[in-house]
């Protein structure tokens, strides 16, 4: 077989054979095909697609360049769920939890966070001494004994995948459906869960900016689930702001924590219980959405959920004492106010902006290995349609760096007012299941 042979077929919009992509993928990991032929080649997936066959093989071929995590020493159904990346995207720590309040076993392989958005891992090290670095004996035990674990991913899962995603990023070849769903679903794939939970974010705080797109991916991933026999449950969110109303790593463990101790309404609450009442609806046998709704909310309530994240943080050897008493909590030096410039309605919480800004003070990285400041990041006091007086605290900025004139400037900018009311979005904008 000949790499050239399979560039120039892909650029004549003729499909690829298993072999074809089996020969790329092996070869390319083995270091036997170079960079540059397989940036052409992915110029051409980019151009002209894949078909859902060719994306099904290029995905079992990934799938096959790393180990893969058996989890049937687990008893039960285990969910996973994946975000593509968002701004205070603190739904997975407030979501699994209450799953596995209702009996669903969580084995989950986490990420860190990368320019503007946040990572699961980085918040949860944020508490001191959690420990995501388990062996698979202990994460499995950890799931059969408390219902729920979250760690590192691990190194040799889908190698083809890291040095893609490599060559991806630096050739304009991130953009495409086809090279996405087989990115995101090698790797969930590699991991053996029953339910795949997919949280696909758009707008302009996301990388995707637009639903239509974000719909066929969607489309394409549970196809690929479905070769697998794995149920996956897509859904759309918005990312044009930012979810929660905390950004930064211990600001949003602090947020989830008020929100399960004191059970505050919020949009971050509104959605994992919608997202919860999807996932259960399809587990829950008996049950119809309204019933699950309200079992959902009586576990927040009587505080079932908070126990379950105490439980989680403490079996990974966290200290739970931070998390019941939030006050201990390292604090950064500098914490800004910021004061409404206007009396009127706020009308847009740009997600992206703030994304760059939090991480700016501390809160991300810019590369993959810099520190990041657990205490950094920015805590809104605003929703979009909340009328403000000029001069009302509408955010804190926390820091510890010193040029607070810029900080202050990038937060004014990435808000807008309005006289009038604006029209009210939806955050899950669509569910996709399988047909
Ligand atoms: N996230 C992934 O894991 N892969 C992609 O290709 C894009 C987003
Ligand atoms: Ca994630």
């Amino acid at each position: 077989m000949n790499i050239v042979d399979i560039i120039i077929k892909k650029k004549n919009k003729i499909e690829l054979s298993k072999e074809e992509i089996d020969y790329f993928i092996n070869s390319y990991v083995e270091d036997i095909i170079p960079d540059y032929q397989v940036s052409a080649l992915l110029m051409a997936i980019v151009l002209n697609g894949m078909t859902s066959n060719e994306t099904i093989n290029l995905t079992k071929a990934m799938i096959n360049t790393g180990k893969t995590i058996e989890l049937s020493e687990i008893d039960g159904i285990i969910c996973d769920k994946h975000s593509t990346g968002g701004v205070g995207d603190t739904v997975s720590l407030l979501l699994l939890p209450l799953l596995a309040c209702f009996d669903l076993k969580i084995a989950k392989m986490s990420g860190r966070g990368l320019a503007q958005t946040g990572g699961t891992l980085d918040k949860l090290e944020s508490i001191p001494n959690f420990n995501i670095n388990l062996t698979k004996d202990a994460f499995i035990k950890q799931v059969n004994d408390i219902g729920i674990s979250i760690i590192g991913q691990s190194e040799d899962l889908v190698l083809a995948d890291k040095k893609l995603y490599a060559l991806r990023d630096v050739t304009g070849t991130v953009q495409s459906i086809p090279l996405i769903a087989s990115s995101i679903m090698s790797k969930k794939l590699a991991i053996k869960s029953d339910i795949i939970l997919l949280d696909i974010k758009v707008g302009n705080g996301a990388f995707m900016k637009d639903i239509n797109d974000a719909t066929l991916l969607a489309k394409e991933m549970i196809k690929i689930g479905k070769e697998f026999n794995r149920q996956v449950i897509c859904v759309i969110t918005d990312m044009n702001r930012p979810l929660s109303k905390a950004i930064g790593n211990n600001l949003e463990i602090i947020e989830i924590i008020n929100i399960l101790k004191n059970n505050c309404n919020s949009r971050l609450k509104d959605i994992c219980i919608s997202l919860a009442s999807l996932v259960l609806e399809k587990t829950y046998i008996n049950s119809n959405r309204k019933d699950i709704i309200k079992l959902i909310n009586n576990k927040i309530n009587n505080q079932e959920v908070y126990q379950k994240f105490l439980d989680f943080v403490n079996y990974q050897n966290g200290d739970i004492s931070y998390l019941k008493n939030l006050n201990k909590f390292s604090k950064a030096k500098n914490i800004i106010k910021i004061l409404a410039k206007d009396s009127a309605y706020i009308s847009d919480i740009n997600a992206m902006s703030l994304g760059i800004l939090a991480m700016k003070l501390g809160a991300g990285r810019i590369k993959k290995d810099d520190n990041i400041d657990y205490s950094a990041g920015i805590v809104l006091n605003i929703e979009i349609n909340d009328y403000v007086n000029k001069g009302d605290v509408i955010a804190y900025l926390h820091t510890n760096k010193d040029d607070i004139d810029e900080y202050i400037y990038d937060f004014n900018n990435a808000i807008s007012y309005s006289k009038k009311e604006s029209v009210k979005e939806n955050i899950i904008k669509k569910v996709i299941l399988d047909e």
